[in-house]
């Protein structure tokens, strides 16, 4: 069990990125994915864990967080990488917009490209959306402003 995927599986598939700030009684990460490959060792306030061997990237914990601390990374793209955030706010980006990648502190780093928006009934106001960044910022990049 891991908490951040081996370069090989990096490179084999798409792979969630848990970044549970804090401990705290919460885990609908583990019921969110069918797979199996989100757990809580011992007591519900530890951190979650990942079986890299089992996440297959499919995106679906991702509006499941309500500490927004989930995203999925795609490496596998030759020239760029593709960040999968959760977004809550309105309106959406749309396919095709261009807007401003965020670090984790909120600071601007660099405009970025919207390629998938999923805005599901089924994941309770909470979108899934995609963009490619340059494959050197995917452990920089958390967020995205509108422009
Ligand atoms: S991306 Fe899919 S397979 Fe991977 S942990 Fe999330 S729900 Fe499970
Ligand atoms: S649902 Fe989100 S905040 Fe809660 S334990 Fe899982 S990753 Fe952390």
């Amino acid at each position: 069990m891991n908490t951040t995927p081996s370069q090989a599986r990096r490179e084999q598939k798409p792979y969630v990125v848990i970044e549970c700030p804090e401990k705290i009684p919460c885990d609908p990460c583990v019921d969110a994915c069918a797979q199996g490959a989100i757990s809580i060792p011992g007591s519900i306030i530890e951190l979650p864990e990942v079986d890299y061997e089992k996440c297959t990237g499919c995106l679906l914990c991702i509006p499941k967080c309500p500490g927004l601390a989930i995203f999925v990374i795609d490496e596998t793209p030759e020239d760029h990488s593709i960040i999968y955030i959760p977004y809550e706010l309105l309106p959406r980006p749309k396919k095709g917009d261009k807007v401003l990648a965020l670090d984790r502190e909120g600071k601007e780093q660099c405009e970025v490209t919207i390629i998938k928006v999923i805005d599901s009934p089924k994941f309770d106001h909470c979108a899934v959306i995609g963009f490619s960044v340059p494959k050197n910022m995917v452990n920089d990049i958390r967020f995205i402003k509108l422009q």
